[in-house]
């Protein structure tokens, strides 16, 4: 070897050692996936989204595949880890045998503060919420209601929340943007107030209490693809915050409900229906939601 071939050996040596520390692998994508089941497609009764309802079976396989579809879809576009978090009901109606392989499945509750989105934190790089549905009180709306259908209405800081928003702000705290919410017109348009420019995927139209499917498969395709494309301009997104103090009303169907609220320590009584918190902490707000519909 003469020492001129040394000389570029070394530069050689060099350059690669350069371009190899300027090519440090992108970090893969660590997704959190919210499914619920009112707004699967195809979804259109209280029996179908129950446990002993004669097609419920049929219908939480569907509900499998649309998690199945979202999850595709963030593999996609990188993911690397992927926490599915069946938020239905039970908490037990994902088919664990049937989820992606490359999922993990969150089932059942805690009775904790974090709720359906039970296992996010500020690790996860996007949030995603799949089959969800309007708020109470919204027309046009398949199986409409907010955490129970006890509520008429749950307002934070003046906005009225539908499940999407509260586990938005949820999602906020961690410093985790949702990306994408699937569902009927009517939370996807109440999606679109929250969360500005986030991705939407309309399964359904609904009319009434009725409402026009696409296909299952068709769903299952807007799902991945959209997931994808959501996932792949991310810095679009800002998570969901709201600036304390958190002022929380909560409105009951039936007075009695509200009257028992007020037995919650700093519980305001505001109207027939409503029972109204203020507090400086999220988490306390979350706690305070959740005791005031025990
Ligand atoms: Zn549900």
């Amino acid at each position: 070897m003469t020492k001129k071939t040394t000389v570029l050996s070394f530069a050689i040596m060099f350059f690669i050692g350069v371009a190899a520390a300027g090519q440090t692998p992108a970090k893969g994508l660590k997704v959190f996936i919210s499914v619920d089941m009112e707004g699967i497609c195809g979804v259109i009764n209280w029996d179908e989204t129950s446990q002993g309802g004669p097609d419920y079976g049929m219908f939480r396989t569907l509900m499998t595949q649309e998690a199945n579809a979202a999850i595709a879809g963030a593999l996609a576009a990188g993911a690397t880890e992927i926490l599915v978090r069946d938020a239905h009901d039970s908490g037990r109606n994902i088919l664990p045998e049937m989820l992606h392989p490359q999922a993990r499945l969150l089932r059942d509750w805690t009775s904790g503060p974090l709720s359906m989105m039970e296992g996010v934190d500020k690790t996860f790089d996007a949030a995603i919420f799949i089959g969800y549905h309007a708020r109470a009180s919204t027309p046009d709306a398949v199986l409409k209601h907010t955490m129970t259908t006890r509520l008429l209405d749950v307002v934070i800081n003046g906005k009225k929340m539908p499940e999407a928003g509260i586990n938005g702000l949820i999602a906020g705290y961690f410093g985790v943007p949702v990306v994408l919410v699937s569902g009927d017109q009517a939370i996807a348009r109440q999606a679109k107030e929250l969360f500005g420019d986030v991705e939407t995927v309309v399964v359904k139209e609904a009319i009434s209490t009725a409402a026009i499917m696409f296909h299952p498969s068709k769903a299952r395709d807007m799902i991945r693809e959209k997931t994808t494309a959501a996932l792949k301009r991310l810095k679009d997104f800002k998570p969901l915050k709201f600036n304390p103090p958190y002022i929380l009303d909560v409105a009951f169907a039936d007075e009695a409900l509200a009257q028992k609220a007020t037995w919650i320590p700093g519980a305001v009584r505001k109207d027939e229906h409503t029972v109204s918190f203020t507090t400086n902490d999220f988490m306390d707000m979350l706690k305070l939601f959740r005791l005031s519909r025990q």
